[in-house]
């Protein structure tokens, strides 16, 4: 029997439980996965995320021809191919004689609104299927999200719990509280050995990716080497065990703590494969939760993780379709600023900089504070561009769609959606990274130095971004006691921050 079911799997479902493969007929369904220039270039991703995806999206399509799907696989090389998304699912529907298309709804604006033109264009039935992969549906979020003031991630985590049953006793939470943050904020130990990652060497099919992806994509940011992340279910569920057995225990306490030359400290990096579909995140959560219950983590620590999944995960995604398109065009700080060119290559005399950014170089990936608190507080105190920070951010993690990235970047580190998502601006002068990192003394500024060629920059960037949105700001709350605290300083010492934070963003290119 010819296929008349064309089902479209995206770079970003590779799950064998995907909605879509899971109303697909086997005997009628011819399954289309394609490379496409579009995809790696609309933003020119890092190399590392460039050969995790297609290696990821080579494997998975060998796993379904092996459970005996039918698959049509269009490489990057072929010459047949168009490289845009749109055009590719004609080109099948039109070779194969298609009537009616299935897909998973995507996790990104700009691809979904393809999908939706795609009955009109194509003349075929065209079934569009929710991404059940998440805990919370569209509906859900915009159900919750209706009619309040405040769209606060905490709130929605604890309906999430309730609603989830997650480390919950009847309707209250395990142990009492809903949150163990205030035990997740020590500072970093290095008499703590921190367990190495788990390493993967590259196979045929990813040796092969590496070579095209080597070739093709020579101009774009990151290193491919070394490249030993899980490109397999199989391997992606290994790294999510090792992290469980291994760095579950300390991650809760060292959580925001970052040590030189210390990528991965205790955290899990599994985004890469829970954001591309190789890991659930329903398994992930379940799992971490049986290790609490089974006393081999402890409670702030598996509190700590499964809030970053059940709660976070899902509430940014929730976010961005709320209030997507305009989400994306929000510069509530007016924020003009360019990016500096050190962002590209990290050398820069400002040592937690370089560090974080040359991480991001090697293994594309950083761990959150070092997002949040070294390169987002950068950004934030500096003012960037928001729309230039979104698209460093898409560029250079591995782990980074757009679904996840733009409220995180826009609404967490930016404040650019001008308090949507967050209560206050996460600004932080250079005492903050101090104490939560050994950064500072290898750094050839001072951090206890307020003003002047030797002081920390973040410490004058600070005080001057509170002096520049002042009327913006002020009248915030959690930020008026450092207003009250900026009126009462003398007008000279004022002078001095403005004097310093000018010379130095002068001389920002
Ligand atoms: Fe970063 Fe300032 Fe510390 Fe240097 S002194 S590492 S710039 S926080």
């Amino acid at each position: 029997m010819p296929p008349s079911q064309l089902c479209v799997i995206l770079g970003d479902q590779l799950s064998i439980d995907i909605s879509s493969l899971k109303s697909a007929d086997r005997q009628k369904s011819i399954i289309l996965l394609a490379e496409l220039l579009d995809e790696t270039s609309y933003v020119k991703h890092h190399k590392k995320k460039i050969v995790l995806v297609l290696s990821a999206m080579r494997h998975f399509a060998k796993t379904l021809q092996e459970q005996g799907w039918t698959v049509r696989y269009v490489t990057l090389d072929d010459p047949e191919n168009t490289h845009n998304f749109t055009d590719e699912v004609a080109r099948a529907v039109a070779d194969l004689g298609i009537d009616e298309i299935i897909i998973t709804q995507a996790g990104e604006y700009r691809v979904q609104q393809q999908i939706d033109s795609w009955q009109t264009e194509m003349g075929c039935a065209v079934r569009c299927l929710q991404d059940d992969r998440f805990f919370a549906t569209l509906d859900d979020f915009a159900h919750w999200a209706d009619g309040r003031k405040q769209l606060r991630m905490e709130y929605f985590y604890r309906s999430m719990r309730l609603k989830y049953n997650v480390l919950m006793e009847a309707e209250h939470p395990v142990g009492g509280q809903w949150n163990y943050d205030h035990d997740n904020r020590k500072a970093p130990d290095r008499t703590i050995s921190i367990p190495p990652h788990l390493q993967f060497t590259p196979d045929d099919i990813t040796s092969d990716v590496i070579t095209l992806v080597s070739n093709r994509f020579a101009d774009h940011f990151g290193d491919i080497d070394p490249f030993f992340l899980a490109v397999t279910a199989e391997q992606a569920e290994q790294v999510l065990h090792h992290f469980i057995a291994e760095r579950l225990v300390n991650f809760g306490q060292f959580q925001d703590a970052m040590l030189t030359d210390e990528p991965f400290m205790f955290h899990a990096h599994i985004g890469f494969y829970l954001n591309c579909g190789l890991l659930s995140p329903i398994n992930a959560v379940r799992q971490a939760e049986r290790a609490y219950f089974e006393a081999n983590a402890p409670l702030n620590a598996v509190e700590g993780f499964i809030r970053q999944i059940l709660g976070w995960r899902e509430y940014v995604r929730g976010l961005y379709w709320y209030h997507m398109p305009d989400y994306k065009s929000l510069n509530f700080l007016s924020a003009e600023r360019d990016l500096p060119a050190f962002f590209w290559h990290g050398q820069t005399d400002m040592f937690c900089l370089s560090q974080t950014i040359g991480q991001t170089k090697t293994y594309a990936y950083a761990h959150h504070i070092q997002r949040l608190m070294v390169i987002g507080n950068f950004a934030l105190l500096a003012g960037l561009s928001p729309e230039q920070v979104n698209e460093w951010f898409m560029i250079v993690y591995a782990d980074a769609y757009e679904w996840v990235e733009l409220p995180n970047v826009s609404g967490m580190v930016l404040y650019a959606d001008g308090g949507i998502m967050a209560s206050k601006p996460y600004a932080a002068g250079g005492s903050y990274i101090d104490r939560m990192s050994d950064y500072c003394r290898s750094c050839r500024y001072k951090v206890k130095q307020k003003t002047g060629e030797d002081a920390c920059p973040f410490n004058y960037l600070y005080w001057h971004f509170l002096d520049k949105h002042g009327a913006l700001l002020s009248q915030n709350p959690r930020i008026g006691m450092m207003y009250r605290t900026w009126s009462k300083m003398a007008e000279e010492r004022k002078n001095e921050i403005r004097n310093s934070a000018n010379h130095f963003l002068n001389k920002l290119i």
